[in-house]
């Protein structure tokens, strides 16, 4: 099924969004209508929205909170676990997930380049705070320490995504990427894989359906993450 193998020496970079969690029943946006739990993503997950609804904006990332407390990680959350614990430091998860899966599956180093649904943090004095230390029953939750409001840690569009430093010195050293279900369209994430495979990797793509840079992709297998990964994964890691 694949003709290419992985070595110890691969430094490996496995790029995720919103796909690889579907199997565990948090709904990706762009395959089913374009919406985000049936919200425009202009009027939840911008600074703009905030501003002008921020009861609004809390109301839905409280429900995505409360969503994934209660889901669970898939066979696809799973497999990377293997990956990481074969590939030590050679081995980089970057998800542009918010939902804590890859935690709660094991993952050790992850960079969660559009924060997390966890967390939290003051507007006024940027303290963060974990969302399960704040009282969630006011509509707009309060800074402990300054008593403005606080807005979920997530990266919203127009923001500068997290850990950008970080994903730079990794994709100058990458000999693999794989991209597993995200639809390629939310920048810069969807560019790294061309960065990587200007670089001379090899690049790898999975998804339900072919995203928008497949086009940059030596190999891509058409499917669900939590089917193909652990047989894919077994295949690749034989020899190490
Ligand atoms: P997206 O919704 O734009 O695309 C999801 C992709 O996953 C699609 O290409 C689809 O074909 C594919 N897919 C669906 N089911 C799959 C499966 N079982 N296995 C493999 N692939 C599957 O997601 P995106 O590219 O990650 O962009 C969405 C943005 O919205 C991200 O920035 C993310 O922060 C946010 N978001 C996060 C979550 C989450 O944390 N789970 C959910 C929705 C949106
Ligand atoms: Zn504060």
């Amino acid at each position: 099924m694949n003709d290419f193998i992985f070595s110890k020496t691969d430094k490996i970079i496995v790029l995720t969004g919103a796909g690889i969690s579907a199997e565990s029943g948090i709904k990706t946006f762009r395959d089913s209508n374009g919406l985000w739990e049936n919200h425009r993503v202009e009027d939840v997950a911008t600074p703009q929205a905030f501003k002008k609804n921020p009861v609004l904006v809390w109301n839905f990332y409280k429900q995505r909170y409360y969503q994934s407390l209660k889901a669970q990680p898939n066979n696809g959350h799973k497999a990377l676990i293997e990956l990481e614990m074969k590939l030590q430091d050679n081995f980089t998860l970057i998800t542009q997930n918010v939902d804590n899966l890859h935690s709660k599956a094991g993952s050790k180093n992850i960079i969660e380049m559009h924060g997390s649904l966890n967390k939290c943090f003051c507007i006024k004095c940027q303290t963060r705070y974990s969302v399960s230390d704040i009282n969630l029953e006011r509509e707009i939750p309060l800074c402990p320490k300054c008593n403005n409001y606080l807005r979920p840690d997530i990266v919203w569009f127009g923001e500068i995504p997290y850990n950008l430093d970080l994903i730079e010195q990794k994709l100058k050293e990458v000999t693999i990427f794989i991209s597993i279900g995200t639809s390629g369209q939310v920048y810069p994430a969807a560019q790294f894989i061309a960065i990587s495979k200007l670089q001379g990797a090899k690049t790898i793509g999975i998804n339900l359906l072919p995203p928008q840079n497949k086009n940059t992709m030596d190999y891509f297998f058409q499917g669900k993450a939590g089917e193909l990964l652990p047989s894919l994964i077994k295949e690749w890691c034989k020899n190490i």
